[in-house]
């Protein structure tokens, strides 16, 4: 390639070239990922022959054939076989630092965690197997490159409410990395409104609280989670555009959305990505971030989320900074260190100027 001679205009920006490395240079927050759902092909091999469990893969190849999926309970179900390797301390703290490695190359430079202690305890595993593991990997990646990050401890809605409550009482000499509660696993025909005293239970002890809500359920869970359950963050939340009411109500209260445009699409929630409503719910004024989700299971992390998105459905510069900024803007951080890391965006856009 002939190299420019100095003062030559410099050439076009080729769109294409912003692939998932570009945006691996983006500053950002990651707020919808669920540890299990980052458990790679090559760990989920390893952990299963250290642990002696029988999977029906061969190798990692058959591990990503075995990954298509016509909904989200047919993902549920691979989900929950996959994470059955995961039995000690540290296979929670290996799973959860090959993710901090994957945010500090990425710079994702805060996190908030996703778990699901009720797949665990339903299986044997000690909560405080679980939540030690992930904790030791946080306190790793905060002493090694000062990693922010912190967890949500998701309920399964597919499970009694009273379930849910037995895991927050059993959890609360546990909570000193979770920040909020959430709601999770299989969505239609299980509604918010039944977990309604567990977010209040967790409220009074200082959590936040979020919810999964109109992945492929409909508007009306997106208004339970937030009148029943009082979220302040709804994940997903896509199928809001459905109810223009609501719309209006997530824009006026500033409401974030943690939207995960790779696992709508393999889970057909959108038909394709250039079908997705994320530029649309941005430009309707919500705060709309983009997240990950289950990236090991979903064909990539954060930023090949950026890529995929900024290709498919042509969001510029500014659009990709300021899904950045949302992402700050709907963390728990406080105001003083999302101000901060806002700024390093700032200083991201201005250097691509
Ligand atoms: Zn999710």
């Amino acid at each position: 390639m002939p190299t420019p001679s100095p003062g030559a205009p410099r050439p076009a920006a080729d769109p294409g070239a912003r692939d998932a490395g570009f945006f691996a240079t983006l500053p950002k927050a990651e707020l919808h990922l669920h540890i299990e759902g980052s458990l790679t092909p090559a760990r989920l091999l390893a952990l299963g022959e250290k642990n002696g469990v029988e999977l029906p893969y061969g190798d990692e190849d058959a591990v990503l054939a075995a990954y298509q999926f016509d909904d989200l309970q047919s993902f549920l179900d691979l989900y929950y076989q996959g994470m059955s390797v995961l039995r000690t301390e540290e296979d929670f703290r290996d799973l959860t630092l090959d993710y901090l490695e994957v945010c500090r190359r990425e710079r994702i430079l805060h996190c908030e965690i996703g778990f699901d202690p009720q797949a665990h305890t339903e299986r044997g595993v000690p909560l405080p197997v679980v939540v030690s593991g992930i904790g030791a990997a946080l306190a790793e990646a905060r002493r090694g490159w000062r990693q922010s990050g912190a967890l949500i401890l998701n309920f399964l809605r597919h499970l009694p409410a009273e379930h849910a409550m037995a895991t927050l009482k059993a959890a609360e000499p546990y909570l000193d990395d979770v920040v909020a509660v959430g709601l999770d696993s299989s969505e239609v025909g299980f509604p918010p409104e039944p977990f309604a005293d567990v977010f209040a239970r967790a409220r009074s002890l200082g959590l936040r609280c979020v919810a999964h809500a109109g992945e492929e359920g409909p508007p009306a869970y997106v208004w339970g989670a937030l009148d029943a359950l009082q979220v302040e963050r709804i994940d997903h939340g896509i199928r809001a555009e459905e109810d223009a009411a609501l719309l209006e109500r997530l824009a006026a209260s500033r409401i974030p959305l943690t939207v995960c445009p790779l696992s709508n699409v393999r889970l057909k929630a959108v038909p394709d990505l250039a079908q997705h409503n994320l530029r649309r719910l941005l430009h309707r004024g919500l705060l709309v971030t983009v997240n990950s989700d289950d990236p090991s299971y979903f064909g990539g992390y954060l930023s090949e989320n950026f890529a995929r998105c900024a290709a498919a459905l042509g969001l510029t510069l500014a659009e990709s900074a300021q899904l950045a900024r949302n992402s700050f803007a709907a963390s728990f951080l406080p105001d003083s260190q999302r101000a901060r890391l806002t700024a390093e965006v700032d200083a991201w856009e201005s250097l691509q100027a």
